[in-house]
């Protein structure tokens, strides 16, 4: 059971206070009666609800895939910065979170939920959901980076080390600036920036291409997003 109006709300049907004033003005119905009482609580799973005729529909789970631009941080607010859910113009629900962080200046796939669970285990370290990254290097990645990466590196100090597990490097382009594709699975804070500083190199430019099952749409440019299909949804729940 939950308020009529809080339950518009959350619907981001308005703020609280006009949705108030939309239920006093007889634009809301439950089973087909005009209610009028913002207090009047009703049963999100049974009752039909209409706002100006047309049916609200209670999502409990919504699913985005955002390509995150540069710029934007991975957060829910901020007080300077424009957040990833700034973004997400569409969204029902107001408990929305990014699953898992990205650098403020990292492109590529976020996923933005309210599902606890289902973030829980694709962020939980006893999982080692695999994360997919491209990045250019600035200086020229080697053989025996590709080496190191596939058996541990450390990427703490030498007094408190922090080991990594075996991650697969793949050279695409050498040069100046290096082209690679790096498999982790884990996902350690600034993981793939601090294993290339480990080796002497410098992360230009970083976009994650995949996250488990989940592979970003090529087809989004940075910022735009679109909700997860069916068997997307079913490949990572
Ligand atoms: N590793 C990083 O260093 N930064 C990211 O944003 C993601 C992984």
């Amino acid at each position: 059971m939950i308020r009529l109006d809080k339950y518009l709300a959350d619907m981001s049907i308005g703020t609280r206070q006009e949705v108030k004033k939309y239920i006093r003005q007889g634009r809301v119905k439950i089973n087909e009666d005009i209610i009028k009482k913002p207090e009047y609580k009703i049963r999100e799973d049974e009752d039909k609800i209409t706002f100006d005729g047309a049916p609200v529909a209670y999502e409990t789970f919504e699913y985005y895939m955002l390509n995150k631009p540069a710029g934007v941080i991975s957060a829910t607010e901020d007080k300077r910065d424009k957040t990833v859910l700034d973004l997400i113009k569409e969204k029902k629900r107001k408990d929305l979170f990014p699953v898992g962080r990205l650098d403020k200046d990292t492109e590529g796939l976020l996923l933005i939920t309210n599902d606890g669970a289902l973030a829980h285990r694709l962020l939980s370290p006893k999982k080692h959901v695999d994360k997919c990254y491209y990045a250019k290097i600035s200086g020229g990645v080697t053989e025996e980076d590709v080496r190191v990466f596939k058996e541990r590196i450390n990427i703490g100090t030498q007094e408190e080390p922090e080991w990594t597990m075996p991650a697969e490097l793949k050279i695409l382009e050498k040069g100046t600036v290096s082209r690679i594709r790096l498999t982790i699975r884990e996902g350690k804070f600034h993981q793939v920036k601090r294993m290339f500083l480990a080796v002497g190199k410098e992360v230009v430019y970083l976009k994650r291409e995949r996250m488990g099952a989940l592979v970003l749409d090529e087809e989004l440019a940075p910022g735009e997003y679109r909700k997860l299909t069916d068997s997307e949804l079913k490949s990572i729940l």
